[in-house]
Formats: C-alpha cells, structure tokens, sequence
C-alpha cells in the first residue's frame, strides 16, 4: 500500500482556494405532476488535503449533489466553483474541461475498458485528458494496482477492481476526487483498502469527497456533511 502520510489541513492562509466551494444548491425533479426537491440549500466548501464524506440515507440527495459537483448535472439555485473557477451554468465544453482538468471521479461499479488492460485503461484516461496534468507519480502505485498492471478487467477481484477505478480516476492528477458509494460493492477489508489510499491521497493535497452511507467511510471522514430530504441536518 502506498506509504504517503495522512495529512489534515486545520489552518489555511486565505490565499488557499478551495477545491470545491457549493453555495447554497438548489435542485428540482417534476415527475408527472409530483415536483421532487432533491436538494434544499445545501452548502460545502472543501480545501486541498480535505476528506468530506456525504452522508444521508436513499434519496436524501447524495448522488444529486455529486452529479452536480462533477457538472455532470446543473443546479437549478446556487453555484458551484471547481478550484476557483465557476462550474456552475457554464456551457457543457467548459464544464467538461474543468472536469478533465481539476476532478477524478471514481464509481462504484468499474467503468474500466473490458478489452484493454488496467494499464491501457489508464493510458486512455491520460490522453483523453491530453496529458497536461499528468505527472511523475505513476496513478497505478498510487491506487496500489501497479502489480496488476497487465490484467485485463474480468481477471480482477472485487477490490482491485474498485483501485483500479481510482488508478483510472488519478490518471490526469485531479484536484477532487468525486466517489458516489465507491465502497457499495466490496468487503469491509477491501473498504478499508481504498479508504486507507483515498486518506492517502489527501497528505498530497488532493481533496476528497465522497458520498457513502457506510460507518466506516464516515468514521474516515474529517468532516462529515449529513442530508435528509435534500437538506443539511445536524449530527
Ligand atoms: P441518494 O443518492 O441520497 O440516494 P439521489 O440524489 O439519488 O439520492 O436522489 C434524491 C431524490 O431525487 C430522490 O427522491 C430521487 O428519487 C430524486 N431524483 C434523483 N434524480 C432524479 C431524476 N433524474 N428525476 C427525478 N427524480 C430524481
Ligand atoms: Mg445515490
């Protein structure tokens, strides 16, 4: 596993720009003639080096908010800023480039290429990214995967599927990390596993967010976000 020391940022100059600021964010479904307020105001602001993870049981509006974090769906109220810039009613190329550049987004079930293998899968998320914020760190040592490099997906267990996700997620150096339930799928000793290299992450600055209803992703968390019916509850 990846020795890089856990680090929590308490004190930032102000000079330090958060990697996600949601203000206040509204968002409305209408299904027939039933209007769905799948979020209500909710507010997060997240540093560099930040691990949040959102909490709230079914429907509360976890997977909403993530989705518009990405810019992957559009607030009706509110803004969100990615790493300064405005994401938020940008138009969808805008959107995309400050997706390429500043998120990695790791899901729950693998969206790993079935016929290339983890290091080609990798190799494409680089380029599509056009490899300008691709650095000497190697995602799949960071995702602890580098010895399954050569593997083709259908070859992988549960776990190494879920880290080489994150490898896939790394690949251009992202800002924010975005996972929706990235531990639904495994076991407590492979949950363990990727949080323990998510919280790694963070000691070089990269913020986190993640939305899981499991104890464990938010006894891992250093602050927790919690939402019921679309809006932020108290502990
Ligand atoms: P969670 O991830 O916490 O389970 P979601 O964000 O998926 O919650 O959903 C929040 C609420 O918004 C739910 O009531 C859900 O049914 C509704 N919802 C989410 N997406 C849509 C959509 N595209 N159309 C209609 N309703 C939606
Ligand atoms: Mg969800």
């Amino acid at each position: 596993m990846s020795a890089l020391p856990a680090m929590v940022i308490h004190d930032r100059p102000s000079t330090v720009v958060p990697a996600l600021v949601a203000e206040s964010l509204y968002r409305f479904f209408h299904s027939g003639a039933e209007e769905i307020l799948a979020l209500r105001g909710v507010s997060l602001t997240v540093y560099p080096g930040q691990f949040v993870t959102v909490a709230g049981p079914s429907g509360s509006g976890k997977s909403t908010l993530l989705a518009c974090i990405a810019g992957l769906d559009d607030p009706d109220g509110g803004i969100v800023r990615i790493c300064g810039s405005q994401m938020s009613r940008a138009p969808q190329a805008e959107r995309a480039a400050l997706r390429r550049d500043h998120i990695g987004i790791l899901r729950q079930s693998s969206t790993l290429i079935g016929h290339l293998s983890v290091d080609q899968n990798v190799s494409l998320a680089r380029s599509l990214g056009g490899g300008v914020r691709a650095t000497g760190s190697d995602p799949l040592e960071l995702a602890d995967i580098a010895d399954r490099r050569r593997s083709m997906p259908h070859q992988l267990s549960g776990g190494e599927t879920a880290r080489a996700g994150l490898a896939v997620a790394l690949a251009n150096n992202p800002d924010l990390v975005l996972a929706d339930e990235p531990s639904g799928e495994l076991d407590r000793v492979g949950e363990q596993r990727l949080l323990h290299l998510l919280r790694s992450l963070t000691g070089c600055g990269v913020a986190v967010v993640i939305a899981s209803h499991s104890p464990a992703v938010i006894a891992a968390a250093d602050r927790v976000l919690r939402l019921a019916d679309g809006c932020e509850v108290g502990t």
